[in-house]
């Protein structure tokens, strides 16, 4: 299935770094001790500006609802269709969602509360992209 190619920002950049190394960092408000993605110039529950930093983080989490697209109008998807589109909520801050198409599960099969955890996917030469797959 066609990918979305990251275009990384200054703020981004860190972020898409550590995924072409296969690791999992999110921002971490140190004020607030929160999470946070995607990534903002200030901590979105207590506002500080400077007190974020980056963190590794496990990358495991759970699949909270899961639709499938099958009309989507985003021409380069098209003949993907139906592909699953999932809404990951991430154990170690369940505030903090992801998109995933879940790799290796047919439409219409997402076990909705599994557990999933990060994979990367190579979506160009030297760029990797984080994809969430279910465990076990
Ligand atoms: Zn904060």
């Amino acid at each position: 299935m066609p990918k979305i190619i990251p275009v990384a920002d200054e703020l981004s950049k860190p972020f898409w770094d550590a995924v072409n190394e296969k690791r999992f960092i999110l921002q971490n408000c140190t004020a607030c001790s929160r999470l946070q993605y995607p990534p903002r110039q200030s901590c979105m529950a207590c506002g500080s500006g400077d007190k974020l930093e980056w963190k590794e983080v496990a990358g495991k989490g759970h699949i909270a609802t899961s639709i499938v697209i099958e009309d989507g109008r985003l021409n380069r998807r098209m003949p993907d269709q139906p592909y699953n589109l999932a809404m990951i909520t991430l154990d170690e801050d369940t505030s903090i969602n992801f998109y995933s198409n879940l790799p290796g599960v047919p439409p219409y099969e997402a076990p909705v509360g599994a557990a999933v955890e990060v994979i990367y996917e190579e979506v160009a030469p030297d760029q990797l992209i984080h994809e969430w797959q279910v465990v076990g």
